[in-house]
């Protein structure tokens, strides 16, 4: 699609600051041109860049860490926001009328995908349980009218028609007479589809005004291309200043051109993204959730639910706690079953390590392996007393058998535990003695 470019190098880009501890303000500000130059390669106009830009250097450089998230995931974070807010942060839903029908009126530039969208919104919105009229106001390309009824009947929706009576060669008639039609036959919606051009003109300007006054719509949709690339920019504004819009439309995305006009259009106009299309069948089509396309142009839609999730079930205060007590060398397997079980209410094991990029191939095994491993860990702690939790030094060897049996495993899984679990402590503690009190126990909030 119009991103895979940009998708592949904000990738890049974001996967090079993987396994670094912390990041500097040079490496913040490196990334930054990095990101800036990917950007630019694909097409977004210069003032969307900057602000971008510039927005996430302040954050990254901010006060705003989460503990739950390493430098690169922090980062990646911030980068996916941005992008939701270039891209209009919450899904725009279509306005409908209190009183039917709405009225949407289709703008754009000839060759923008306008006539193919009309069918597209129009089958959309029967799925949705709508009963639409497409009105055919294109009077300027020869075949639109045409294009429109075969569109329609694809689509299973009427057309309305320019036809002697009801306003032959008169766009605003026929839009009029269209919305008379949809009154008449109790529809509830009337999509108005309008000529474009080649390029913006005064008269085209102009008889899209006129149909605007004549026919009050709910919505005026721009179309447009998302492949012809700075160039949107200006037809875009070109259309706000004439005879203005409620949102737009993105077509083309399936395209390979570079897609940057899709990320500079909100910004540029103010106006929200309302759906996108994305191929020639009526089927390729669907609502615009800026979400989603960010996910989608970071590559790492896994990725970020993993941050989410982290996010959500990441307890601060438990987690400082726990450290402390790493640190001090004072950790129990009460402690140890508890930081197991907040990590597993994010999911089954093997999914958080699946949404780390390349663990898919190893997918299945981990899944076996993890899974059951963690069950038998839970399940020995289980089996011990509070007392035992607390001080596992007291776990002896009848007190391993008694656990073994009541926990359904072999005394050798129980001594396993154990003793890794001595191993581990030791080791940390000798660690943090080494690191010099270096630990998340230091509150940043
Ligand atoms: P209009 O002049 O604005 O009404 O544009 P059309 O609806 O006639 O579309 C122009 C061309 O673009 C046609 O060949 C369509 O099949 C094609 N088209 C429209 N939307 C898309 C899309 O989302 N993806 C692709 N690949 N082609 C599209």
């Amino acid at each position: 699609g119009v991103f895979s470019t940009l998708s592949d190098r904000l990738t890049t880009v974001l996967q090079g600051l993987r396994g670094k501890g912390r990041l500097s303000d040079a490496d913040i500000d490196a990334t930054a041109r990095e990101i800036r130059v990917a950007l630019l390669e694909a097409d977004v106009a210069l003032p969307v860049v900057r602000g971008f830009i510039a927005k996430v250097k302040e954050r990254a450089k901010g006060a705003e860490v989460h503990q739950a998230l390493n430098p690169a995931q922090q980062v990646v974070k911030i980068v996916n926001e941005e992008l939701v807010n270039v891209l209009g942060g919450e899904t725009r839903r279509l306005n409908l009328a209190k009183n039917p029908p709405s009225v949407i009126m289709l703008a754009g530039l000839q060759g923008a995908g306008k006539t193919t969208l009309a069918g597209k919104l129009a089958k959309w919105l029967k799925g949705q349980g709508h009963t639409p009229l497409l009105v055919a106001a294109d009077l300027q390309r020869p075949n639109a009218v045409t294009q429109l009824q075969v569109v329609g009947e694809r689509a299973g929706v009427p057309v309305f028609a320019p036809e002697p009576g009801n306003g032959v060669g008169n766009p605003v008639e026929v839009s009029r007479r269209g919305i008379e039609e949809a009154k008449a036959k109790q529809h509830d919606i009337v999509l108005v589809d309008t000529a474009g051009r080649l390029g913006v003109d005064e008269e085209m300007m102009q008889q899209a005004i006129d149909i605007r006054a004549a026919v009050n719509p709910d919505e005026v949709l721009f179309v447009v291309d998302a492949m012809v690339g700075q160039d949107a920019v200006n037809t875009a504004t070109a259309f706000r200043d004439g005879v203005g819009f409620t949102g737009v439309v993105l077509t083309k995305l399936d395209g390979d051109a570079r897609g940057g006009a899709a990320l500079s259009v909100r910004e540029i106009t103010g106006q929200p993204i309302l759906f996108a299309s994305n191929g020639e069948k009526l089927e390729d089509f669907d609502v615009f959730h800026p979400d989603r396309m960010a996910s989608r142009i970071l590559g790492m839609g896994d990725v970020l639910t993993l941050i989410e999730q982290a996010e959500q079930h990441f307890d601060q205060e438990q987690a400082e706690k726990a450290a402390q007590k790493l640190h001090t060398g004072q950790l129990t397997l009460e402690d140890f079953l508890e930081q197991m079980l907040a990590i597993r209410k994010m999911g089954p094991i093997a999914n958080l390590l699946g949404m780390l990029p390349g663990a898919g191939q190893m997918k299945d095994q981990l899944a076996m392996l993890d899974e059951k491993h963690l069950d038998r860990i839970q399940a020995i702690i289980r089996g011990m007393t509070p007392a035992e939790r607390d001080d596992p030094k007291i776990i002896n060897a009848s007190r391993r058998l008694r656990i073994a049996n009541g926990s359904g495993v072999k005394v050798s899984d129980v001594n396993d535990l154990v003793n890794r679990f001595f191993d581990a402590r030791k080791m940390m503690a000798s660690m943090a003695g080494r690191m010099g009190g270096y630990g998340p126990s230091k509150s940043r909030k």
